[in-house]
């Protein structure tokens, strides 16, 4: 299946099943903008719930807040995203459409690339031999790596008119009119402004948070002196960010507005990148606790790092566009601190008594787009399988049973001869588990594969020994094993396997 099919399929998926609706979607909908459903509401909570438990409660120098989106205007003025939260624009005149520069080149050196080593394959050449060997056997290479070289020298130099060079050269052409027709390139900041104040003459231009971080940041001495933090120490938070992105058509994992998960963590001034080394294993294990194939995570290293950071590395993930950015972690110097203490006069230092000594920490910082990590879920959990008894097709959300928007269903054969009525009482007692489903029209397969697509783990059904001997059928989502338990096993076997700590134990093991 391409890749686009893939995409295609999670978002109809993800629609059909209330996970995720288009916002405003009567007014033919908001670009980049979701809607999270009643299922997808309670999924997107569950994984808010896993980080901040495997952040907060399970460590004791780590503590949350919850600060607001709206700032002080100075503070993006000190974090450097008034003047440099940029991305290079260009719009195709024949089409109106518009592109990021950036990406528009990234994209082509990525095509040339792979074309040439297409070439190369077909002529038998090692793709572990030298790059002048590779670049005399194959024109397209050659032309991907010297496209790189221009692109690299040009985003260095901050040259925008090379980017419209470039783009010209290699021929790009826009792939709604397939036109050459570009206009120049232009800076675009990413972050919405909007106005406080009732008057026009006299209020303030102020921005919605473009990242959650610079609530911590100026937090920083609030929380260390109410919470009584010693350094190393850490804040989290989670919390909606907004960007006005050029180019978002990927569903959640590009929006313009969106939420973060991210955790500050203060450190000693020299041991930084041995914190930077500890996170990096902390946050990988965190997401392999989920039962991802370690072939679909892996760290990239940033080539060029941003003006605050001494390292940086992103944890990637195979989404079905291919492998991208899921999660970053930085390390960010002492570089905001520093800044907002310019910006303020306000000192916003540490005293760390066993050194005797006042310093502005470093940090390392772990940031995760809680949507991204909701695509991901989605996307490695969403399966159509052949069911081995009766050769139809099922679509199953494997889920891991912590993160099920529904803990278990509980389905009455038939509407009638008390068997509701013993069903209801079920429910109330499995309500202190977790989210319970209640539902009794339709056949009882068919009902068996609604539960699959929004991954309910367990289906209790309801039928007339029920009546008899206080036994149900339980059935499990995966498998599709089914057992006959007495009805007072069913709450303890069930919370067994949807509680959270299973998971939280196998991210800090
Ligand atoms: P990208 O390079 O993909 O634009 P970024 O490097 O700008 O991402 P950061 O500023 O490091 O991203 O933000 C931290 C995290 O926030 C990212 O790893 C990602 O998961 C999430 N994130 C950033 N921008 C968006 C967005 N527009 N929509 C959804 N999630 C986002």
């Amino acid at each position: 299946m391409q890749e686009k099919d893939t995409l295609q399929r999670i978002v109809s998926h993800c629609k059909e099943y209330g996970f995720i609706f288009p916002s405003s979607e009567i007014y033919d909908n908001l670009g980049a903008v979701y809607d999270y459903g009643p299922f997808g509401a309670e999924l997107k909570n569950h994984i808010k719930e896993y980080w901040w438990k495997s952040m907060v409660q399970m460590n004791e120098n780590i503590v949350g807040i919850d600060a607001a989106i709206f700032m002080h205007p100075t503070t993006w003025k000190a974090s450097g995203h008034v003047d440099g939260f940029m991305d290079p624009l260009i719009d195709n005149k024949d089409s109106k459409k518009r592109y990021r520069a950036d990406v528009l080149l990234e994209e082509k050196i990525d095509k040339l690339k792979e074309k040439g080593e297409k070439e190369l394959a077909k002529k038998g050449i090692d793709l572990s031999s030298s790059e002048d060997d590779k670049v005399k056997a194959s024109r397209d290479y050659a032309k991907g790596l010297a496209l790189e070289a221009a692109y690299k020298s040009a985003a260095e130099a901050g040259d925008l008119k090379r980017y419209k060079e470039l783009i010209e050269a290699y021929e790009i052409v826009c792939e709604v009119s397939g036109s050459k027709n570009w206009t120049d390139v232009r800076q675009f900041n990413l972050m919405f402004g909007t106005k406080l104040g009732s008057l026009e003459e006299t209020s303030t231009e102020l921005y919605l948070r473009p990242e959650t971080a610079q609530g911590i940041f100026v937090n920083f001495l609030n929380v260390q002196k109410t919470a009584r933090m010693k350094i190393p120490f850490g804040i989290a938070q989670i919390g909606k960010a907004f960007r006005n992105e050029i180019v978002a058509r990927q569903f959640v994992f590009r929006m313009r507005e969106f939420e973060q998960m991210e955790m500050q963590f203060f450190v000693r001034p020299g041991t930084e990148l041995e914190w930077f080394a500890k996170w990096k294993e902390i946050r990988m294990k965190w997401h392999l606790a989920l039962g991802t194939p370690q072939d679909n995570l892996r760290f990239h290293v940033h080539e060029k790092l941003a003006h605050y950071a001494n390292a940086a590395e992103d944890i990637q993930f195979k989404f079905p566009i291919g492998y991208k950015e899921l999660e970053g972690i930085h390390s960010r110097t002492d570089f905001d601190l520093t800044e907002h203490q310019k910006y303020s006069g306000k000192k916003l230092q540490y005293f760390d008594s066993e050194l005797n000594q006042n310093y502005v920490p470093y940090v390392i910082e772990t940031s995760i787009g809680l949507d991204r990590m909701f695509l991901r879920v989605i996307s490695e959990s969403l399966k159509e399988e052949i069911v081995p008894d009766t050769g139809e097709t099922r679509v199953v959300l494997s889920l891991p049973p912590a993160l099920a928007p529904i803990k278990v269903a509980v389905l009455p054969l038939l509407k009638k001869d008390g068997l509701p009525e013993k069903a209801r009482a079920i429910v109330d007692k499995l309500k202190f588990v977790g989210r319970t489903f209640y539902e009794e029209k339709d056949a009882i397969g068919k009902r068996y594969r609604r539960m699959d697509a929004i991954g309910t783990p367990f289906c209790i059904t309801v039928d007339h020994q029920t009546l008899e001997d206080n036994t149900v059928t339980i059935r499990e989502r995966d498998t599709m094993a089914q057992e006959r338990i007495h009805i007072d096993q069913i709450e303890q076997l069930v919370a067994a396997k949807v509680d959270m700590n299973v998971l939280l134990r196998k991210a800090m093991a």
